[in-house]
């Protein structure tokens, strides 16, 4: 089980993130020999503090648990092994089918998992809903804004509008005597 509050901070402080449309968020720490971004994660046993795991993969099972046996692959548009943009990546089985299919261009990535996470991309009232209650919680604007795919300032947005500071603002919006007409 990985602690995202342990691991999210260290992935946020070494990347260098793009934040243009289709831009990639690049791992700046260490890499393996295939080009991937690798990151120590705490294991919680003192035998073996550390573990390494690649940054694309960690991501994905931060935001969206355990990923079995399907593997987090990048995009064919994507040029960069290292990066880790949740847009960019897709879940999927390495099988011969997918790679042949990927190999004749074919592959159109069911993402069965990976959340819509475009930046003109609208979040569902649920969504909303759930980044609200995640905000509440005390999870940071910033880690929210990677978990659902927006920018922070969104994140912020939607929190003046959504949050639970709101209706008192509108409230008072309604009933204060030098804002009544
Ligand atoms: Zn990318």
């Amino acid at each position: 089980m990985v602690r995202s509050d342990t691991v999210w901070p260290r992935i946020l402080a070494l990347t260098e993130f793009d934040h243009s449309p289709g831009g990639c968020w690049r791992w700046t720490g260490s890499h393996n020999n295939r080009g991937y971004g690798m990151v120590g994660v705490p294991t919680g046993r003192p035998e073996r503090r550390h573990t390494m795991k690649t940054v694309h993969r960690l991501v994905q099972v931060l935001l969206h648990g355990e990923l079995g046996k399907l593997n987090a692959l990048h995009q064919r548009w994507c040029p960069h092994r290292d990066c880790w943009r949740p847009s960019h990546i897709y879940l999927g089985t390495l099988s011969q089918n997918v790679a042949d299919a990927m190999a004749l261009g074919r592959h159109v990535s069911p993402p069965v998992f990976m959340r819509d996470t475009h930046p003109t991309a609208k979040l569902t009232t649920a969504q909303v809903e759930a980044l609200i209650a995640d905000l509440t919680r005390g999870m940071r604007q910033t880690v929210v804004a990677l978990k659902y795919g927006i920018s922070q300032p969104q994140v912020s947005k939607l929190w003046i509008e959504h949050g639970p500071g709101r209706r008192e603002k509108s409230h008072r919006a309604a009933y204060h005597p030098d804002l009544a007409s």
